[in-house]
Order: structure tokens, then C-alpha cells, then sequence
């Protein structure tokens, strides 16, 4: 089969590879859509990760093979991720204590989905319901990121939310947002094509903060500031954004993952004992929320993607996607 294959720093070449084979609790996915995640982005421009990997996570395919221990699927079933086995209250991950999200890429990794072909345990997929495509089942898994965010972040009826930074992540924890209760919602990116977006998904107003000053806007708009941030950019400037948007004693969710220096300075927040919390992933139960939310057609996903590339035009679209300026929102690879 054909996969495209980490080599170094920058470089995806795909090549020919073994068919997987399923072990004994295993399902083998023929892929249908894979979309690009900005984690696989920023692995693939740092070169954290070992030559030879396989990256893609988050997927969606059809079933052609089953391990011998494989109950309740069958071949032809449509199935897309899910987090495995629902443990009701002890969900919190089992990383290692000091789990650094930066050099998880050298972490043991099955082979992922930027193939025509994976093999995964049977516990980690479900089934995709009729009312959902394969292609809006590929952006699960960014929706259970924004999902689990939204959750935690304990939003309330009426509260005025930012979220800064238009990407799928954002453009999802937005419409999570509205759905559990936020009265508005301003979204801030410097994209403009991602602005558009948001302003299609129902955003209250945007912000493009190279040309405004968006902390200035949104004290304007809300008088006291937001009662929430979500950081969904991780650029130079956008975490102290956030920490001096929100009200005294507002909330600041941090989703994104900046790989380099932000800027931050906390004298000019601190004084107004603001809370601000990261959250990583999601918890198994969530993937059922993302999946019904997408199947009551609660969230829109269709807006989003901005171009369906194949297989053999992956390296391509990564270095696309890096270039500073791009009009890109979600690009999501069709493997077969
Ligand atoms: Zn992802």
C-alpha cells in the first residue's frame, strides 16, 4: 500500500509499504479521509518524531479485515476514533508524570492514517452513524479537543467568550461554545479567510489583532472584559491577549501548543486574579458527545474544510499549510 512516511525535517515521501495485517484485537481500516492536524504540522517542521513515522490521527475508513478476538464490527462497516473503553471516573490520561507534549512524536507510535491502510485496536473506533459523512467523521477528533475544552472550561449561560485563533480547533471550540451557553462569542485570528468562517459558523463579531487592538475591542464591547478566553492560536502574542481580555477574575483556557517563546507580561494581569487552565486531548466519554453532536447536526464542519487533497499531494499541502499568510483553514487528505 501506499503511506506517506516521515523521512526528516520537513520531508513526507510516500512510498510503498507491508500491507498491516490485524492482530488478534484489530481492525484494518481502509482510510478514507484523514484531515491535517496542526500537531502533525508542527512535529513535521521541528522534526520531532522518529524517520520512518507514520502520522495521521485523525481519521475515518471502512472496515476490511478483523483479528480473531473482533466482536461487534464487521467488514464494511464505516468507522471513524474514539478514545476505547469508558471508565466512569478515572478518565483522566495515563501519561507519564512528566509527559511533555513537544516530544511525544518520539513516543512508541502505531502507524497512522496518511495510508491507504491502518490497523488499530477495535476498542479505539466506532461506528460512523448514517446521518454523518466520512468526511465530517475524519474532524472528530479536533471537535473532541474542543469538546473536552469547552467542558471543562465551565462557560455559563450568558457569558461573553473569545477565542483566539480561527483554526479547526477554534472554529469547533466556538460552536461548543454558543452550544453550552455562551451568549456571544468574538473570535480573533489574523487570517482572513479563517475570520470568514467563524463569521459563517455564527461568531458575534471578529477581530483581525494586526490591524485592531483586540484586548482595547473587546473591554469595549463587554465593558468589564470577557468572562472567557479560549487560546486556540499559540502565537507570539496571543497567550497575554487572553490574560488581559478576560475580566477580573475571568477564565483562560490554553488548548494551543506554542512551540516557541510567547510573549507574556504579568504585571498587567495578574492584579485581577484571573484563572487560567490548559487542556490537553480528551476524555473517552467525549468522543460519544462529538459523535451525537455531529449526528444531531449541532456543529457544522462543511465551512471549514478548505481543500481535499490526495495522497501523493501530502508533502505539498504540509508545506502549504506552514506558509505564513496561507488562506487555509482544514485541509484533509483523501487516501483512497
Ligand atoms: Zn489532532
Amino acid at each position: 500500500m501506499k503511506a506517506a512516511v516521515f523521512k526528516e525535517e520537513n520531508i513526507l515521501v510516500v512510498e510503498d509499504v507491508p500491507d498491516p495485517k490485524p492482530g488478534d484485537d484489530e481492525i484494518i481500516m481502509k482510510v478514507s479521509y484523514c484531515a491535517i492536524c496542526g500537531s502533525d504540522l508542527h512535529r513535521y517542521a521541528y522534526g520531532m518524531m522518529n524517520p520512518g513515522t507514520i502520522m495521521g490521527h485523525e481519521f475515518s475508513g471502512e472496515v476490511v479485515d478483523l483479528g480473531k478476538n473482533v466482536k461487534g464490527f464487521k467488514v464494511g462497516d464505516r468507522v471513524t476514533r474514539c478514545g476505547g473503553k469508558i471508565s466512569p471516573g478515572s478518565e483522566l490520561s495515563n501519561f507519564p508524570p512528566r509527559y511533555s507534549a513537544r516530544e511525544r512524536g518520539f513516543l512508541p507510535l502505531k502507524p497512522g492514517a496518511y495510508a491507504q491502510y491502518m490497523a488499530t485496536s477495535a476498542e479505539k473506533v466506532m461506528k460512523i452513524p448514517d446521518e454523518i459523512t466520512d468526511l465530517e467523521a475524519s474532524l472528530i477528533e479536533p471537535l473532541t479537543v474542543a469538546v473536552h475544552m469547552v467542558r471543562i472550561s465551565n462557560i455559563r449561560l450568558g457569558d461573553n467568550t473569545v477565542v483566539l485563533g480561527a483554526g479547526p480547533i477554534g472554529l469547533f471550540a466556538q460552536q461548543c461554545a454558543s452550544l453550552a451557553g455562551a451568549l456571544r462569542v468574538y473570535v480573533s485570528d489574523i487570517n482572513p479567510a479563517r475570520l470568514r468562517v467563524a463569521l459563517e459558523l455564527g461568531a458575534h463579531k471578529v477581530f483581525d489583532p494586526s490591524r485592531v487592538d483586540l484586548v482595547k475591542e473587546i473591554v469595549k464591547l463587554t465593558e468589564i472584559g470577557a468572562d472567557v478566553a479560549l487560546e486556540c492560536a499559540g502565537a507570539k502574542a496571543t497567550l497575554q491577549q487572553a490574560l488581559e481580555l478576560v475580566k477580573m477574575g475571568g477564565r483562560v483556557m490554553v488548548v494551543s501548543l506554542a512551540w516557541e517563546q510567547v510573549d507574556c507580561l504579568p504585571v498587567e494581569w495578574v492584579g485581577r486574579e484571573v484563572e487560567m487552565k490548559t487542556c490537553y486531548g480528551h476524555l473517552n466519554s467525549e468522543w460519544l458527545i462529538s459523535l451525537s453532536l455531529m449526528q444531531e447536526k449541532k456543529i457544522k464542519t462543511g465551512p471549514m474544510i478548505s481543500k481535499i487533497v490526495g495522497l501523493s499531494e501530502i508533502q505539498e499541502a504540509f508545506q502549504e499549510l506552514l506558509k505564513p499568510g496561507n488562506e487555509l483553514v482544514q485541509v484533509v487528505v483523501q487516501c483512497n
